[in-house]
């Protein structure tokens, strides 16, 4: 080993996310401090559970402890821990680069725009990088546990850094800020004492303040989750869910309660008001640590079902040995019995909070695309799941249950009806959706991808199955003696006129039909029965897999409407069968092959 130093650069996304926060995240700059120690402390758990299966890592450690440290002669605030410790390799991959999941996505969707960007750092939680706010140079002094000598990390925060090897580096891990003149307030015990308080209270290892040679402790130190509800105030449950979650908002709701029968644990359980950025990470787990007895173990273990990822929050349990390991963790029945208590405990309560439809709002706005995945997959809970989702639908405005919907269902309807599409204002123009609306029938309006999965698997509500709109035939006639007004094609002129639409359309469709389905459109464009939808295919193009799927088209022509009628009159309607097929295609929401030819076509129309 030299004693050399080397220069390295900031993956260039850290090089972005420092520059907007340094210059956007001022208002909230102090929280540099919540996240420093929240990383000395994880140090510290890591070590402590390192030390679990490697006992000879213990000997140089005398008590976990985070010591904050304000020098007012060098201008520098010191953070320093006694855990794990970092070697070259992770000085350079976690404080060089942002291997964060959600860290592309999160990038990609900052705007430029500081208000929004803003937010969004919030909810991304800056970590280590906050230090950049308040400082204008960062040194980390580090040794991992179990090495023999440490390193020197150091940077101004402007597109790189330093590492030196440092012989004296004690084990455990410095963070040495070099305080702007506009940030000496954070010099000042007062304010330190007053922020480690606020926004670490709950760390359950000891947090020092150094005050010239006097170290006093700072922090409660008890674990908020092992207190009783009557103890805990509103502002800690906030604080304490802000500084787990890394997050800006207040909670839409806590639960905090102790499980007691086959299995004995506590939980602390937070549902945030704002969806977290990475929520759709494909490697996304919920928030949750899980803790055995007070001692951290992991936060990437699966407690809750994929679909209630954004709680975060707190489980600890007894039954579980301390060392308990990866394999082990992936195998034990009483992850699977906290599971099932935590699914169960969060469903009541959320059936008690929509309750309130307008609070429930909120929660569905936010998360009701994640909770929707728990209607798709098989469970013991998948119809109380159903219960709890709400839908727009032709009925009004305002979101409705499955359960008021089926209350509406006419005498004999059977299945509930649904439309998807990518927005609800161009789902509401669907002529797909006037048959129904004019026989008064409700149809669910869905617009989240899922909704394409879901429907497709779920079995039944309260024996109704889920029928696509465009798949509904002979039963619609069913529902109302009601006619369509006027008078329609005879078959035969409607099938010559099938001849000449064919002819004229080629390959762009499969099949030419007469449908009872419309009432105001001349023609709609559906897809073959048990074909993937037109609103599927449009998202599978969007994830760039056009090639692959392609169901039938089927153009739908409505025999009453004048306009056919028209045409069945003509020797060559060809014109108008172009205009309208393509127009067909824009209230679809399909692309118009051939823009410039449509809108001549419309013109010469148009003179005629
Ligand atoms: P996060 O803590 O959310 O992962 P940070 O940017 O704060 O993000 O830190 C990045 C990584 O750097 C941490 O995950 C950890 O591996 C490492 N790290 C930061 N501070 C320390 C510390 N005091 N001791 C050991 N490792 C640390």
């Amino acid at each position: 080993m030299t004693n050399k130093s080397e220069t390295l650069s900031f993956q260039a996304e850290v090089a972005k996310v420092l520059d907007i926060v340094i210059h956007s995240l001022y208002s909230n700059k102090e929280i540099f401090l919540r996240e420093l120690i929240s990383n000395a402390a994880d140090a510290c758990d890591k070590l402590r559970y390192a030390i679990l299966t490697h006992p000879e890592l213990a000997a140089k450690t005398d008590g976990f402890k985070v010591t904050v440290a304000p020098d007012k002669k060098t201008k520098t605030l010191t953070v320093t821990d006694n855990g794990i410790g970092m070697n070259r390799d992770d000085l350079i991959n976690h404080l060089g680069t942002i291997a964060r999941s959600g860290s592309a996505e999160f990038i990609k969707s900052l705007s430029g725009d500081k208000q929004k960007d803003m937010a969004l750092i919030g909810q991304f939680g800056v970590g280590f990088y906050a230090s950049f706010m308040v400082a204008d140079k960062v040194q980390v002094r580090t040794k991992k546990a179990g090495d023999d000598s440490g390193w020197l990390w150091e940077s101004k925060g402007a597109g790189n850094f330093t590492i030196t090897p440092d012989k004296e580096a004690p084990q455990g891990t410095s963070v040495i800020l070099h305080l702007t003149k506009e940030n000496d307030e954070f010099l000042d015990p007062f304010r330190l004492r007053h922020l480690i308080k606020q926004y670490s209270d709950f760390i359950s290892l000891p947090i020092f303040l150094k005050n010239d040679k006097q170290e006093e402790t700072v922090n409660a130190g008890s674990a908020l989750w092992m207190k009783n509800k009557s103890e805990v105030t509103d502002t800690q449950y906030k604080d304490f869910y802000q500084s787990i979650s890394h997050a800006f908002d207040t909670p839409w709701d806590t639960l905090h309660f102790h499980a007691e029968g086959v299995i004995d644990y506590t939980a602390l359980l937070f549902i945030p008001t704002k969806p977290p950025v990475n929520l759709f990470q494909p490697d996304r787990k919920s928030g949750l640590n899980l803790y055995v007895n007070q001692v951290f173990i992991a936060d990437d273990v699966d407690l809750v079902p994929f679909w209630l990822r954004f709680l975060s929050g707190v489980i600890d349990t007894k039954d579980l040995p301390l060392n308990v390991s990866r394999e082990m963790l992936q195998q034990t029945p009483v992850l699977q019995k906290i599971k099932q208590g935590l699914t169960k405990k969060v469903l009541a309560e959320l059936k008690k909070r929509a309750e309130k439809p307008e609070e429930y709002q909120t929660f569905w706005d936010s998360f009701g695309i994640v909770l929707k995945e728990g209607l798709y997959e098989p469970s013991d809970v998948r119809d109380e799941v159903a219960e709890l989702c709400r839908f727009y639908s032709t009925n009004g405005e305002e979101l409705t249950t499955l359960a008021d919907y089926v209350s509406r269902m006419k005498k004999n309807q059977e299945a509930i009806y649904y439309l998807t599409g990518s927005d609800l204002p161009t789902l509401r123009q669907n002529p797909q959706l006037e048959g129904f609306t004019s026989k008064g029938i409700e149809v669910l309006l869905l617009t989240d991808p899922i909704d394409e999965f879901w429907t497709n698997t779920f079995p039944d509500y309260k024996g109704k199955k889920f029928l696509a709109v465009q798949q509904a035939g002979a039963e619609l006639e069913k529902l109302s003696d009601e006619k369509p007004k006027g008078e329609a094609l005879s078959k035969e002129d409607a099938d010559k006129l099938i001849e000449k639409i064919k002819a004229t359309l080629g390959d762009e469709v499969k099949d030419v039909q007469t449908t009872d389905r419309l009432t105001k459109s001349p023609m709609s464009l559906v897809t073959g029965a048990g074909q993937m939808s037109l609103n599927l295919e449009r998202l599978m193009r969007a994830h760039g897999q056009q090639t692959a799927f392609n169901s039938d088209r089927i153009l739908q022509i409505n025999p009453y409407h004048p306009l056919i009628h028209k045409m069945a009159e003509m020797e060559d309607p060809a014109d108008y069968v172009r205009v309208l097929f393509d127009q067909t295609l824009v209230v679809e929401g399909e692309p118009v092959k051939d823009p410039a030819r449509w809108i001549e076509k419309l013109t010469e129309l148009l003179l005629k």
